[in-house]
């Protein structure tokens, strides 16, 4: 098959993917009867890179979500720059900072933290602002990276009232396959969050200015993530 025909029903493909992902995306279904969502995330970009279409979605809801960040991000020594980063993009989801809070658990894929306390952090923050739905990684946490694993984990353990929701890790063929992951089916998931627009990843992602390097520009494009979100409730 020649190299221009290959383009072709690439390009075709792409176009009925981000029609597919724009009627999901009218149909969107959200737990019943949650207004208020608490997103408990590891670093200040995972906002982004891992959940855009959940945090798009919610905002033209008009569901008031809460951020929980558990670390700085200060792996590279870039700690201050980052919070105020995040600060920056949940004001871009229209989340103010009151509704936005970040620990300081050590950030690193070496790092373990003591769960206790981040399940005491996570239920306080949750009582506090009583929170309905509580939306976080799953149990591989999407890269495998540690601190995703560990916000799952305490999420998991907890032992209120709250819906827990998992984003559904996939395998790395399918993390790459970007818009096409429409076409991708999720049979065990509760909830599919979907978006048509990565130009609204990308603008959100500009913001983490400390982070937009070049493979995390390709990454926005490429990656499920800025279309698709899969959640199972954690049960
Ligand atoms: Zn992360």
């Amino acid at each position: 098959m020649k190299i221009r025909t290959i383009i072709i029903i690439l390009l075709i493909l792409i176009v009925l993917s981000l029609i597919m992902l724009y009627r999901r995306r009218l149909h969107t279904r959200l737990p019943e009867g949650c207004d208020r969502f608490l997103l408990v995330i590891a670093h200040p970009d995972d906002e982004v890179i891992f959940f855009r279409p959940t945090m798009s979605i919610l905002q033209s809801e008009g569901k008031e979500v809460y951020i929980l960040c558990l670390t700085e991000g200060d792996h590279e020594g870039l700690g201050i720059i980052r919070t105020e980063e995040l600060y920056e993009s949940a004001a871009t989801f229209g989340i103010p900072r009151s509704r936005v809070e970040i620990k300081q658990y050590r950030d690193g894929r070496q790092e373990v933290w003591d769960l206790e306390a981040v399940k005491r952090d996570v239920s306080s923050f949750s009582r506090e602002h009583d929170i309905q739905a509580i939306i976080t990684f799953d149990d591989y946490g999407v890269t495998g990276h540690i601190n995703h694993v560990s916000c799952y984990e305490a999420v998991r353990d907890l032992k209120g009232e709250q819906i827990g929701l998992s984003l559904m890790s996939r395998s790395v063929w399918i993390k790459g396959l970007g818009p096409l992951s429409v076409f991708v089916h999720d049979p065990s998931a509760d909830y599919v969050l979907s978006s048509e627009n990565v130009t609204k990843s990308w603008r959100h992602m500009k913001v983490h200015e400390s982070q937009f390097v070049w493979y995390r520009k390709l990454l926005i494009l490429i990656s499920r993530y800025s279309y698709v979100n899969a959640y199972k409730t954690i049960t």
